[in-house]
């Protein structure tokens, strides 16, 4: 800091023209992201959406038409691709975890608690700004876990003995036994809790960059399906919170200098069957005791991923066999027919499945325990679809500093969030396939 300040000095000594601003400081452009999980850009177009800060933000600022996400549309995955810039196929988060234990004898399992240098194979826009010496921020985000990126962090699961957990129990916001039992109460009690950790942070630290997410409508829409009184509730509530964080900003004084990003990772639709995957496996003889190269069924709502030991020419088209033209079935792809679609291939990581299976709409893979290969269930909601599909589209509002007025823009691709982040912070990020979105930006946005 003294050497920045002791050069701008200089230079208005000797009356040289100030040239471009170092990132960060007292004066310097801050960002905040808030995700709100689930949020379709279906919603956002329905003119009766309890949203009243949402749409003041769409009118003052700018809005996507849609944001598409990438493949598959999971949290995780898309999470990653908006602080990265790539997808999929370069950044390697498939699920929402590491997965584990695959292609052995045994099902696979997801592993949530892998820290990110093992998960994300790339850099991320908080590395670069951390790099850059701006201070950077997480209450909730995924695929972030230990990452050194990060100077404050709220953790989905929180640390009881972490610094910002300890401020809000000293603050009577929450007691130590709710933290460390914080998965008991309500999605809406979790949400009410990470948006007290980033006003925390807000109003004590003023982070250059913070990421942000809200999972209360993803919980609802999974339980109850999509489009309902209790999606546009759970709205309502979620517009309060992103109020709170505005309102937190302003009273920390950082109002005119901070640009709000709110998004989404993805939409979501009702379904009302269910496709055991290792039911058709097992069905096929390639599951159980008679199997000699056994395969496994990751059941992920709109798709599924399946693994086998040793994986031929042959024992794929067998693999295809089990799952093409079943009752639920959209489409079931090799992994050269899914890098086509931007997922990673078994050559790019141990990662990409040896068999991508999509779920017709309607339908989602589960692992129900059931002799049944499809089995009924209430309406509940999915996502992972395609991401062609109309209601797995996202939410993309700018508003604040450095956002032009521009009202409705085309849909674009969730990859040009984490360059859009970093030309706000006067970064860079290197070798990234998004672009910034420039037309929304006012021409002093970097500054
Ligand atoms: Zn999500």
């Amino acid at each position: 800091m003294f050497r920045w300040i002791g050069a701008g000095a200089l230079a208005a000594c000797l009356g040289l023209p100030m040239v471009a601003q170092r990132p960060g400081g007292e004066h310097s452009r801050k960002v905040v992201v808030i995700s709100l999980d689930a949020f379709g850009a279906e919603s956002l177009h329905d003119p009766h959406l309890p949203a009243p800060t949402l749409r003041r933000m769409m009118r003052e600022g700018s809005y996507a038409a849609a944001m598409l996400p990438i493949n598959p549309t999971v949290t995780w995955p898309n999470h990653t691709s908006m602080v990265t810039g790539v997808n999929a196929s370069k950044h390697h988060v498939i699920v929402n975890g590491l997965i584990v234990n695959q292609r052995t004898d045994a099902q696979p399992k997801i592993d949530a608690e892998a820290p990110k240098s093992r998960l994300v194979a790339v850099p991320t826009v908080y590395d670069a700004a951390h790099k850059a010496g701006l201070t950077t921020a997480e209450v909730d985000w995924v695929a972030v876990m230990k990452a050194d990126g990060i100077t404050w962090r709220f953790a989905e699961k929180p640390d009881p003995d972490g610094p910002i957990e300890r401020d809000l129990v000293v603050q009577g916001m929450v007691s130590r036994e709710d933290l460390q039992n914080f998965g008991k109460p309500s999605q809406a009690w979790r949400d009410r809790i990470y948006t007290q950790a980033a006003i925390d942070i807000i109003r004590k630290h003023h982070p250059d960059l913070l990421l942000f997410h809200l999972l209360a409508l993803d919980g609802i829409e999974h339980k109850t399906g999509f489009g309902n009184d209790s999606g546009k509730n759970t709205i309502a509530f979620l517009d309060d919170r992103v109020k709170d964080i505005v309102d937190a900003v302003r009273e920390a004084g950082d109002l005119d200098r901070t640009t709000f990003l709110i998004v989404s990772d993805h939409g979501q639709q009702s379904v009302f069957k269910h496709i055991n995957g290792n039911v058709l496996l097992r069905q096929a003889g390639l599951q159980g005791t008679s199997a000699d190269n056994p395969a496994f069924c990751i059941p992920e709502g709109g798709f599924a991923l399946i693994y086998q030991n040793h994986a031929t020419v042959e024992s794929t088209a067998a693999l295809m066999a089990a799952f093409a033209g079943k009752p639920g079935v959209r489409a079931v792809l090799t992994p050269t027919e899914a890098a086509q679609q931007g997922w990673p291939t078994p050559k790019d990581t141990d990662q990409g499945p040896d068999l991508l299976v999509y779920a017709a709409n309607g339908f989602s893979f589960a692992g129900d325990n059931s002799p049944e290969a499809v089995t009924e269930t209430k309406e509940a909601g999915a996502h992972g679809y395609p991401n062609t599909e109309p209601l797995m589209k996202a939410i993309f509002i700018a508003s604040g500093a450095g956002i032009a007025r521009k009202g409705e823009i085309p849909a674009f691709e969730n990859v040009a969030v984490a360059p859009t982040i970093a030309s706000l912070l006067n970064i860079h990020l290197e070798n990234i396939d998004g672009k910034p979105l420039s037309s929304i930006l006012t021409e002093n946005a970097t500054k």
